[in-house]
């Protein structure tokens, strides 16, 4: 074998160096939209900040993402999904000075690095300007799509980060933009790392009551608006937590929904919720929340199944309480489980009526059988006389579709009186009886039947105002 000339031996090192150089872009970009990756972007930020500090340059990191790529993926394909993605990074590619850095970090969302800004005002004009560019529609074939952007802007104004944390809190601050349903954009500020921190904590404190035992359940009672009989419980969730104290199922619920431990606590609710319901006399019935996500797990019918064998307890006197958030999932999954379970024979109530949409359709597509207004609802005939309006018109479209109505949230007599007044089936709220422990039920059972009975003694004359003398 003859040995290789210099020139021989300078084309291979030439080649070797263009192979190098491929494997390098092949590891640092993303094969779909040929943007960097996080990692990358992490070194080159990072070195930039190492060199940009000596000069007091300020710098900005904005994460910008869309909103409906699932729904395009879940009916047209995943290669359409992938499509718009392509088609909206290279949107950005073409709309970014060529010394901005950006990313793709998630399916998703991208991030802009901004090396040069004056203040906070040419970051938000630019995530602005982004946002704009990534609404406007996509062709695809002979269709039309569209997605829903925002941002999230951290700036290194005080020039104190690195880059993982300016990718971090831009991150956050993206979050923030897509729960708010405002503008479509936020800027990063602490409060926002605070709120990311006690998530992390609810987070450890649900996985540690799951596991310890720390759930427990309350119960609120509702009644017959007429007569003030009792009618049933809802079984409200409650987590006391050693350390962390009461955590309201507010907060914590949406944070287990996110994390999937909904699952299992929506089933031990349900065997809970059944085993106490069945020790009540037979004409009450318990109401239970459902969370959207448990309709997404293909376990739902058999935990409800199960919980009411456990307790010998039956369907008709189990009320599923679900929001309007669990029908603008899977239309088709979602009716055929509620189908399933009124024929199962529980009562399907759609819960909070009068926050949401409140799309009339919902009503009739749907198996229900109540409505519960939204306390916030109540609370509005209080100052806003057009309210009151509002409040007959529903009770009557309910009658006319053959729906019970319960109104929660009830603090004062002057509203249930008047809810009575305009024949709504059911009131709950404070007034008549704040959620109670598992302890207390029956004293609560014991105190109604005594007023019942107290009613049935009573003159005729004096039964209508009665039922609303509640008292405890
Ligand atoms: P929700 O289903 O709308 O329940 C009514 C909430 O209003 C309860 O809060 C109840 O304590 C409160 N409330 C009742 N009457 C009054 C009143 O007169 N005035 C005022 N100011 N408040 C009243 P809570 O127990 O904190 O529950 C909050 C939410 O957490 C519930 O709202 C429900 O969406 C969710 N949740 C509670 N338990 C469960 C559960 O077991 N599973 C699921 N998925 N969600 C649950
Ligand atoms: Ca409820
Ligand atoms: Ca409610």
């Amino acid at each position: 074998m003859t040995e290789p000339s210099g020139n021989e031996i300078a084309e291979l090192r030439r080649k070797i160096s263009v192979l190098e150089q491929d494997v390098q872009h092949l590891v640092s970009h993303d094969q779909l939209t040929g943007l960097l990756i996080r990692s990358a972007l992490l070194k080159r930020v990072e070195r930039h900040l190492a060199e940009g500090r000596a000069s007091g340059q300020q710098c900005a990191v904005i994460e910008i993402g869309v909103r409906g790529i699932p729904r395009i993926a879940g009916a047209l394909g995943r290669h359409v999904g992938d499509y718009v993605i392509s088609a909206l990074a290279a949107r950005l590619s073409n709309a970014i000075p060529s010394d901005c850095l950006i990313c793709r970090l998630d399916y998703w969302s991208f991030a802009v690095f901004l090396p040069r800004i004056s203040d906070a005002l040419e970051a938000l004009t630019t995530a602005k300007r982004l946002i704009e560019l990534l609404d406007q529609p996509i062709d695809w074939v002979e269709r039309t799509l569209t997605v829903e952007a925002a941002a999230g802007v951290a700036l290194d104004t005080k020039l104190d980060t690195d880059a993982a944390l300016l990718v971090h809190r831009a991150g956050l601050a993206y979050k923030a933009a897509t729960e708010k349903g405002g503008p479509g954009y936020a800027f990063f500020n602490p409060a926002l790392e605070q709120a990311a921190k006690r998530r992390q904590d609810v987070q450890l404190a649900v996985h540690e009551a799951l596991e310890k035992h720390y759930f427990s359940l309350a119960f609120q009672p509702y009644f017959n608006a007429a007569s003030g009989e009792l009618a049933g419980m809802e079984a409200l969730i409650r987590l006391n937590h050693p350390t962390l104290g009461f955590i309201s199922p507010a907060e914590f619920i949406p944070v287990a929904e996110e994390t999937g431990a909904i699952q299992k606590i929506g089933a031990w609710v349900l065997v809970e919720a059944c085993r106490v319901a069945a020790n009540w006399p037979p004409h009450l019935l318990v109401s239970i929340n459902f969370s959207p996500e448990q309709f997404m797990s293909g376990h739902l019918l058999s935990d409800v199944h199960n919980a009411l064998e456990l307790s010998s307890f039956p369907a008709y006197r189990m009320e599923v309480e679900i929001t309007e958030s669990t029908m603008l999932g899977d239309t088709e999954m979602i009716s055929s489980q509620l189908t399933a379970l009124r024929e199962l024979g529980c009562q399907i109530v759609m819960d909070d009526f009068g926050t949401g949409y409140s799309s009339l359709s919902y009503l009739w597509k749907f198996p229900f059988s109540k409505l519960k207004i939204d306390r916030s609802f109540v609370q509005a005939m209080d100052t806003k006389p057009q309210v009151k309006g509002m409040m007959r018109t529903i009770l009557d479209l309910a009658r006319n579709l053959g729906l019970k109505v319960t109104a929660e949230g009830i603090e004062t007599v002057e509203q249930a009186k008047m809810l009575r007044d305009h024949h709504c089936d059911f009131i709950q709220g404070y007034l008549c009886g704040k959620p109670v422990p598992e302890a207390d039920v029956a004293a609560v059972i014991m105190t109604r039947f005594a007023a019942s009975l107290r009613n049935m003694q009573a003159p005729p004359e004096e039964l209508p105002a009665a039922p609303l003398r509640f008292e405890f």
